[in-house]
């Protein structure tokens, strides 16, 4: 059957009859059963109805969903792990494509290379190349997409270490808008590949990814150091510097926050204020004493760093960020902790709804650094600092609370931040916020791109580039 010989005017049991016919995936349609978990995504503030959510099976069953999605005119959002903080991977009306099902990972050890199916998540990744003692280095919770993360560019506990995920990313095959499939790396579509790492979701829908992986040992020392909050000025004293003068293997967060009853923190915090210092040092055990002994003379009241399977670490906050809970999340780039901002930090993190929000920071550089700014599309490597606003609550009726709070935390940190930012962390913007977040120079050459990829602005649910942009 043809799909586009049913270009009806609005989308009806027909157009989704021929839909299921030619798609070997699963289609559920509004109205049908499962039609509740099939819109909803990671936020569970995000709250739209999509006409129909195409279970893709396989790479053709993407090309058919969008070339039906264009035949009817709807809009497209494309969902692989679902934890778009904004909701873009699911749309008002239109066609969610999901590529959850496309999912899978190979390795060649010898080569250290990752194949990576679409809808592949953290865990998969992390878990595979583990097995061989290898490593991509992806972000922090196991349940995330790798397609989303990787097209925003990745941040993670290993970037100092071995930099981006972008900075590992081989090649990308790619579902265009005009529904060709096309091999996109540093010798095909070169230019497309610069604008994959870190503007990727406005070009296409990735169906795999290839990625070098670097060795790493099973177990990395991990954990958190907890101190009064009396310390904080101290401990920032020693993290200030930390982006130029730690050892690559050293990725450091900082919060400020509440202590809540779970586990590091005890009866004995709940509900006091205290300075919270995450360390991941992903080098030689023996060398992790000597490298924390300056943060440990401190005197923290809560030492829970040790040594931890990689596997274990990667999965450790699944529980607290699962699926469904409501979120609120933006992030910033700093680059210096200077007094003033650790002032307000710790003021936005004591001054919270509940000790579920707080403002925390991490340590950038180091491999980072490495790649030239210029290579990718990624715009924020000369941040010193990854600053940002979390809460997590369960309560619909505290979401005013909540966002008032988190709003709040950003629009003080605004003031310290940079102009350059990291798509994968903001919220919805105008065309001007997108256009500093890259940077003039960027933006136009991402505007070139999205003209010659998708002149009809088809992939839209994104930061977006829109087309039409002067
Ligand atoms: C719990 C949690 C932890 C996180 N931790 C980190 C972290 O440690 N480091 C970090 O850098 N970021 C982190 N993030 C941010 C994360 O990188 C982004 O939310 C990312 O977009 C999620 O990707 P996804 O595939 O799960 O999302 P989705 O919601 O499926 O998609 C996100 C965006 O990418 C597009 N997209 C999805 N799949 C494809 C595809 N196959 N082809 C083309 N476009 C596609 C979507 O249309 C949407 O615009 C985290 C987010 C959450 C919710």
């Amino acid at each position: 059957m043809d799909l586009l010989s049913y270009a009806i005017p609005a989308l009806g049991d027909v157009a989704t009859r021929a839909l299921r016919e030619v798609l070997d995936g699963e289609i559920v349609a509004r109205g049908e059963a499962g039609y509740h978990a099939a819109r909803t995504v990671w936020n569970g503030t995000v709250d739209r109805q999509p006409e129909v959510v195409a279970y893709c099976a396989d790479v053709s069953d993407v090309v058919m969903a969008l070339r039906f999605a264009r035949a009817h005119d709807l809009v497209v959002a494309v969902r692989s792990g679902g934890h778009s903080v904004p909701g873009f991977s699911v749309c008002d009306g239109g066609i969610v494509i999901d590529l959850s099902r496309i999912r899978g990972v190979e390795v060649d050890p010898t080569g250290r290379i990752a194949r990576v199916a679409g809808g592949s998540v953290l865990g998969d990744l992390d878990a595979a190349a583990q097995a061989h003692g290898l490593v991509c280095p992806v972000g922090a919770v196991a349940h995330t997409g790798v397609a989303g993360l990787t097209l925003g560019g990745g941040l993670g506990h290993l970037m100092r270490r071995y930099g981006l995920t972008i900075d590992s990313l081989r090649a990308v095959e790619l579902v265009t808008a005009d529904g060709r499939c096309v091999r996109v790396s540093a010798d095909q579509n070169a230019d497309l590949f610069w604008g994959l790492r870190g503007a990727g979701a406005n070009f296409g829908i990735a169906t795999s990814f290839e990625f070098d992986l670097h060795p790493l040992e099973p177990v990395v020392v991990a954990g958190s150091l907890i101190y009064d909050i009396e310390r904080a000025s101290e401990l920032a004293g020693l993290v200030r510097t930390m982006p130029d003068t730690a050892p690559d293997e050293l990725v450091v967060s900082m919060s400020w926050r509440i202590g809540p009853a779970r586990p590091p923190f005890g009866p004995g915090l709940a509900g006091r204020p205290v300075a919270v210092c995450s360390v991941v040092y992903a080098g030689p055990i023996r060398e992790a004493e000597r490298v924390l002994r300056p943060l440990r003379a401190l005197g923290p009241v809560v030492d829970s760093v040790g040594p931890t399977p990689y596997i274990d670490l990667q999965r450790r906050s699944d529980n607290v960020m699962a699926w469904g809970r409501r979120y609120y999340w933006k992030g910033a780039f700093v680059t210096e902790l200077s007094d003033e901002l650790l002032e307000v930090a710790i003021h936005r993190s004591v001054d919270v709804p509940s000790p579920n929000a707080a403002v925390g920071l991490m340590t950038l550089g180091g491999a980072i650094d490495r790649v030239p700014d210029r290579e990718t599309a990624f715009a924020a490597r000369a941040g010193r600092f990854w600053v940002t606003a979390e809460a997590v609550w369960d309560d619909p009726d505290d979401d005013d609370a909540y966002l008032a709070w988190g709003r709040g935390a950003m629009t003080a940190i605004a003031p310290f931040a940079m102009d350059r930012n990291y798509a994968n962390d903001m919220g919805r913007t105008g065309v001007e916020t997108l256009r500093a977040a890259y940077g003039d120079e960027r933006y136009a050459r991402l505007l070139a791109l999205k003209r010659h990829w998708d002149p009809d602005n088809v992939f839209r649910m994104n930061h977006n580039v829109r087309p039409d942009a002067t």
